[in-house]
């Protein structure tokens, strides 16, 4: 079996919906397993909704309504009919947001937060599979959190690798066309769970990994994985292959491309990854797999933008070092800080990391009590893999840094 992967960019309106169809009749999809994400920005536009529903704003029947007009646009574009069963379908999705909303009594965000984001992706799939079957395609549509099951963790849930394998083992079917959501899992209680944000991806490889597929294809609005993001480097190259290593490295450092997740099950079961264009589907792509000699040889540039730069430095002008660290990074792991770059001198240690979940304001409470805290925000953090002479420059021109990093395959910069 095969699995696919179809991002928000490629269900992003009706036109995107009917050529994901055409790049499976381009491609084959007798056996395949297919993992899609919600509509184009439809996740951002769930989380105003959350946002508005906790600050009890007037704005939050707008917020809905923005997300249903849309979808619904996205049907009228797709079938002809307004009595088609799925109309009411979605009619109903969204009578249930907001009955949840109504009738919540939880104040934890982060479980709100799944509970509704969800939605997201629950309607994309309703939506791709009946417009498949109105097509003459048969599917099976797939409750995914009825196959991964994972902790509590809202917003960042961890697999829970033994019962999922299980019940993937048990209950998907093969020599068939299956249609399930990325990005949702299900805890113990079957509330439902999500994976981090862009974590469709990994999905596919969680599916992938428990039925030991014969590859993974992740379809996307680029050519493959290139050197650069093309929407910010010109001149961007296409890597034909890489290695996994060199793949999670690039993932790591802040290449979107792939979600970094993605790629150590795919690697344990040495499974290939592909990233197609969903555009150009006959186009080879990129091919991920194992092998040292596939690393690309020209240098690989990856932005990761609106990152901080924390330098604490002691307040006594003692050492910083093993026991400050190690209390340093455990407060860092607490508030959920993703670290990209660390460095230290002897009374001072800086960090640039990325607060996905809001917490800073917190962690520089409990910092100042110990620490000298000085701070950056909003700052670019480049990463060059491969690095030459040139390439260095053509980040460093024109900006202001603010911290360098060099090792024998990777240069760091973070500038203002
Ligand atoms: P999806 O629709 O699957 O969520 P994304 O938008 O998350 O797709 O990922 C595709 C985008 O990743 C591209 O449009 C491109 O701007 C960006 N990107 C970042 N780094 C790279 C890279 N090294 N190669 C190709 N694309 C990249
Ligand atoms: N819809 C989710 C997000 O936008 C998951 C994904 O697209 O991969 O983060
Ligand atoms: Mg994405």
């Amino acid at each position: 079996m095969r699995v696919f992967k179809f991002g928000g960019a490629s269900v992003k309106d009706a036109d995107g919906v009917k050529n994901v169809l055409r790049v499976l009749q381009t491609v084959g999809f007798d056996d395949v397993l297919l993992v899609i994400s919600a509509m184009g920005k439809t996740t951002n536009a769930l989380e105003l909704v959350i946002k508005n529903y906790f600050e009890q704003s007037a704005e939050l029947p707008d917020a809905i309504a923005a997300v249903k007009e849309y979808h619904f646009g996205i049907l009228n574009g797709l079938f002809d009919n307004e009595n088609h069963e799925v109309f009411s379908m979605l009619n109903s999705m969204f009578a249930d947001l907001e009955y949840f909303l109504k009738t919540n009594k939880s104040p934890n965000y982060n479980f709100v937060y799944d509970q509704i984001v969800s939605f997201g992706e629950l309607i994309s799939t309703t939506i791709v599979s009946h417009y498949f079957d109105f097509c003459g395609i048969k599917n099976n549509w797939l409750d995914v959190r009825n196959f991964i099951k994972t902790d509590t963790t809202y917003r960042d849930a961890v697999v829970n690798w033994e019962l999922t394998q299980e019940n993937i083992s048990k209950n998907v079917q093969k020599n068939v066309l299956n249609i399930t959501q990325g990005f949702l899992g299900s805890d113990e209680n079957n509330f439902t769970t999500t994976l981090g944000r862009e974590g469709s991806d990994y999905t596919a490889a969680i599916f992938a990994y428990c039925i030991n597929a014969e590859s993974v294809t992740i379809w996307k609005d680029v050519p493959g994985v290139m050197n650069a993001d093309p929407r910010y480097f010109q001149n961007a190259a296409l890597l034909n292959q890489i290695s996994y290593r060199e793949a999670i490295e690039l993932a790591f450092y802040g290449a979107t491309v792939i979600h970094p997740k993605t790629l150590q099950p795919l690697q344990r079961k040495e499974i290939p990854l592909y990233v197609k264009s969903f555009v150009n589907p006959e186009l080879p792509g990129t091919s991920v797999s194992k092998g040292a000699d596939l690393e690309p040889h020209l240098p690989c540039f990856i932005v990761k933008k609106e990152q901080l730069l924390i330098s604490l430095s002691s307040l006594d002008f003692s050492f910083i070092v093993e026991e400050n660290i190690s209390e340093i990074f455990s407060l860092l792991h607490q508030y959920k800080m993703k670290v990209s770059l660390i460095q230290n001198s002897a009374i001072s240690f800086s960090v640039c990391i990325e607060d996905k979940f809001g917490n800073f304001g917190d962690l520089k409470n409990v910092l100042q009590k110990k620490f000298k805290v000085a701070y950056n925000q909003n700052v670019s953090l480049y990463t060059i893999r491969h690095f030459n002479e040139n390439a260095s420059k053509i980040v460093e021109e024109n900006k202001e840094i603010l911290l360098k990093q060099i090792s024998r395959e990777t240069m760091q910069i973070v500038t203002k």
